[in-house]
Order: structure tokens, then sequence, then C-alpha cells
């Protein structure tokens, strides 16, 4: 049985493996995570999607064939800057109880969980109902095309699963008070870019013609649109139950739907980062560029936004407002878009009941509510072809440390891998178990 200790040090060994999306070269995880796979005694296979861009699939056989059930994670993470960090992103140091690196908690000590309890489940001799699949994907940072994509192109039986389970959400403890997120769907990417072509010319001589003040002004007008709160079925039973009983002053919470008509309900939502980004589509400004020179004038800049919409709202309703509120002088390219962001999970199923009796065996009567995830994840690949996929790893953050995912001083707490380790080995078995479809 795979221990506590040796979660920890693979997972520093693996935060120690630079997959920086881009490039990525993912292909040194993979061969990291076959070389424990062969170890143990089990088979992997690589497949790269392109030179470097490797992803990795073991496989537990089950009795009966085909739907298989998938642990899915990715082995890439997205940009540190160095500078920024107080240890380096790429060491895997532990301090104060904590290991830190690029990909922590988005994903790599998941991947080692999920693997671990995996090999586990081989080395007891289970063999599940189902196969029981270990997925390891490049390219997720970046939209996945030499990753998920490319591997449900490869294995076409990827796309008869029957339950995906990988990233999105988790335990979070809010003031004391911890409830499970199990993700069931997630908010669409649609990100763009706005242009804008102007004369160029010299500084001292401006003629009413310039890129940049095209740029700034749409840029300020797309920014200042407030895009309305709407409630889905996913997010009014989420909030609805985080929020019930809550009180301000004498009214008490009436419901989603109600409360995003009553001004003192909305600030209060509004004011928390996460309820605010899953109830409205959110646009993003994070790339400007435009001149080089203090005394030229560029003939050409452009913005570049990352927007996430509801999973309701459509992709052509969304860009019909942007290129309104963004007005004549600019042009707007959307940055790739190939899976159009499906509907939710179903959550009346023998996976989420499953998973909240684990929950429920391991940290007694906690609510366990499904969630909207504000990024992208590969899952989406799967929900797009109507697979129930849901994104849990069982460990409890506040909502800090949730928020140095992507930024600085990315971190996991050595609880936190021993309840993951833990929380991944009784969801494994559960899926292994005959009570699955
Ligand atoms: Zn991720």
């Amino acid at each position: 049985m795979k221990t506590f200790n040796d979660a920890v040090s693979l997972i520093r060994e693996f935060l120690r493996i630079d997959t920086t999306n881009p490039p990525g070269n993912e292909e040194a995880a993979a061969l990291f995570l076959e070389d424990i796979l062969t170890r143990e005694g089990l088979d992997a296979e690589i497949h790269a999607g392109a030179p470097r861009r490797a992803n990795i699939i073991s496989r537990i056989k089950g009795r009966e064939k085909g739907k298989p059930i998938i642990l899915l994670g990715h082995t890439d993470v997205v940009p540190a800057r160095e500078e920024e960090w107080t240890v380096h992103p790429f060491s895997g140091d532990v301090k104060d109880g904590y290991v830190y690196g690029r990909g922590a908690i988005d994903m790599k000590a998941q991947v080692i969980c999920q693997l671990l309890a995996f090999i586990d489940l081989a080395h007891r001799g289970v063999v599940p109902k189902r196969d029981m699949i270990f997925l390891a994907t490049c390219d997720e940072e970046v939209g996945g095309a030499q990753g998920m994509e490319f591997m449900l192109r490869k294995l076409p039986e990827l796309g008869d699963a029957s339950f995906v389970l990988s990233e999105g959400g988790n335990l979070i403890d809010e003031d004391g008070l911890v409830h499970a997120q199990v993700s069931v769907t997630e908010k669409k990417l649609s990100q763009f870019i706005v242009k804008a072509k102007g004369r160029g010319g010299h500084g001292s001589m401006p003629h009413g013609d310039s890129a940049n003040e095209k740029i700034v002004e749409a840029s300020h007008r797309i920014l200042s649109h407030r895009w309305p709160f709407k409630a889905t079925p996913v997010t009014s039973a989420y909030l609805g139950n985080i929020l019930e009983g809550r009180r301000i002053g004498q009214a008490k919470f009436p419901g989603l739907k109600e409360a995003l008509k009553i001004p003192g309900w909305k600030r209060l939502l509004e004011g928390n980062e996460i309820y605010s980004a899953i109830l409205r589509n959110t646009v993003t400004l994070t790339i400007l560029r435009g001149g080089e020179k203090v005394n030229v004038i560029p003939a050409e800049s452009s913005a570049t936004f990352d927007a996430r919409l509801l999973p309701t709202e459509t992709h052509e309703r969304f860009f019909k407002k942007v290129r309104q509120l963004a007005g004549e002088d600019v042009v707007i390219e959307r940055i790739g878009e190939k899976v159009s962001g499906p509907g939710p999970s179903r959550y009346n199923t023998v996976y989420f009941q499953g998973i909240r009796n684990c929950i429920t065996s391991l940290k007694g009567q906690v609510p366990v509510l499904p969630f909207v995830t504000t990024g992208a994840t590969d899952l989406r690949y799967f929900r797009d072809i109507g697979i129930p996929s849901y994104g849990f790893f069982p460990v409890t953050l506040t909502k800090e440390e949730h928020m140095r995912m992507h930024a600085k001083d990315e971190r996991i707490s050595l609880e936190n891998i021993s309840e993951g380790l833990e929380g991944c080995r009784t969801i494994v078995d559960f899926l292994a178990s005959g009570s699955v479809l």
C-alpha cells in the first residue's frame, strides 16, 4: 500500500518537472508517470500528440466489457514568474507544512493521488466492474488539441466511457463551515482579441487616428459593461444550500432567483469573487499591446480578453454584445473555439450519490453540492458527448489557498495530501465496485 510519504515525495518530484505550457514539454512528465507505473507492475502506453507532447494511459481490466471509468488528469501547468514567488516555482520545496510549486493545486497533487489509488487497486487484486483507466494528458491549459482532443481521436473507446473524474471541485472551508463542491459543469471559454489600426506618426502631432486610442476606448466600453447575474439550476442548488438561513438584517435568504432582484443580496453575492463569477459572464483584459517608443504613434495595437460565459450563454449572443460595445473602429477576432460548451452533467446519478457517500464516510455530514467550475477543463470534451463527468479532488481548501491556483506561491498542505490520498482511494474503490453503471 502506498503511504503518505510516497505521495509527498512523488508530488515533489513531479512538481520539479517544468511542464509550463506553452511550450509544454509534457513528455518528461509522461515518462515520470510511466516509470512509476511500470515499477509497480502496471502497463502504460504513451501517445504523443506532437513531438515532446505526450499523454499517458494505463488500464486495470474490469469484469465487464466496454464503458470504462476514467481517472483523468493533466500534466501541464501555466507559466510562473519566478521573481514573484518566495520559493522557486519548480523546486517542490516544503515550507511550513506546505509543498510549493506551480501545479500543486492545478493539478499535479491530484494526478499523483489518483495514480496511487489506481496502483493500490491493482496491488490489492481488485477486479473492477468496468475497465479502470488512468489517463494523464498534456496541453490542457492551452485547449487540449495535443492532449484530450488528440486522445479521443486516437483511442475512440475513451468516448464510450461511463464516467470521468477529474479536477474542478474540492471541499471548501469558508470560515469554519465546510462543504463539498462536486463540479458538474463549467463556464465556457470565449477568448478574443480586439485589434485596431490607425495612422502612425510623431508623438508631437496627434492626428485623431491613433490605434492606441481606439483600443483604449473600445476596451473601456467592454470592461464597463455589467453583465447581468443569472441563476441556473446548478448555481441555484449550490448557492441556495450555502446561503440558506443567512440573513441581511431581518430578511432571510429568499432563494437565489428572488435574491438576485434585491439590492442587498446582490451586493453580498457581488462581494464574493467566486459567487460573482459563477453567476455571470466575466470579461478580463489580460494582454495589452501597442507602441514601442515614447514619441511614436503606433499604427497597430491590440487588447486580448479572457471571457468566461455562463453555461447557459451562447457564444453568438455574447459576441453580438461585445461587438456592439466595441464599436466600429476596431475588429474582434475570436481565439480558438472548438468545443462549444456543453450543458451540465446530470447529478441525480449513481456517481454523484456514490461520491456523496464517500465524502460522508470521510468527513461526516457536510453538504455535498453540484458546482460550476469557473475555469475550463478537459472534462468539457466528455460532457460534449454526453458522458457524466465530475470535477472533484477530496481535499479541504480555504478560499485563500484556492486563489493561489494560477497565481504566485501555489502550494498544497501536507495535510491536504494525506486527505487527498485517502479520499481518492475511497472514491476509486467506489468506482471499482459493482454499484457503477
Ligand atoms: Zn487544471
